[in-house]
């Protein structure tokens, strides 16, 4: 036994319903409206704002939190505290061959002047870290006992 509760309605159904309640107060294009109207998807506004004042509150921490490492870099002597030993890292996967270096106690990441290529073939000539003197000097004392 169907149940005609859970047909779906048509225009001339809600038309009649209308007509019984109210005469003839709402036209075929009204009705039209607001059945469009029914099907646009449910917004949630308090939703929508929450998730914005997440955002921006993201957005504000991470800004903080870059201060802060910022801070701790240049803070940062760059060597173990015990030993006196450089805690620089050398990269040396680079495509243009250049030494790229990162401090394991800061992550302070060391770059040499390098041209970066961008979107729709933009070049960027990238400045030196002017921290960057200790990684040639690490270089050299590495290729120095290579060599003996
Ligand atoms: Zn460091």
């Amino acid at each position: 036994m169907a149940n005609p509760s859970a047909q779906p309605l048509t225009v001339a159904d809600l038309l009649e319903v209308v007509k019984l309640q109210n005469g003839s107060a709402f036209t075929k294009d009204d009705l039209a409206m607001l059945i469009q109207e029914m099907k646009k998807p449910f917004v949630d506004v308090a939703a929508q704002e929450r998730e914005k004042r997440e955002a921006s509150k993201t957005k504000r921490d991470m800004e903080q939190m870059r201060a802060i490492q910022k801070q701790a870099q240049n803070r940062c002597s760059h060597k173990y505290k015990k030993s006196g030993v450089w805690a620089i890292s050398p990269i040396h996967n680079y495509p243009d061959r250049q030494t790229r270096a990162v401090c394991n106690l800061c992550r302070k990441y060391f770059e040499p002047q390098h041209v970066e290529i961008g979107f729709g073939d933009v070049r960027t000539v990238v400045a030196e870290d002017p921290q960057y003197h200790i990684v040639r000097e690490i270089e050299a004392e590495a290729a120095y006992e290579l060599v003996g």
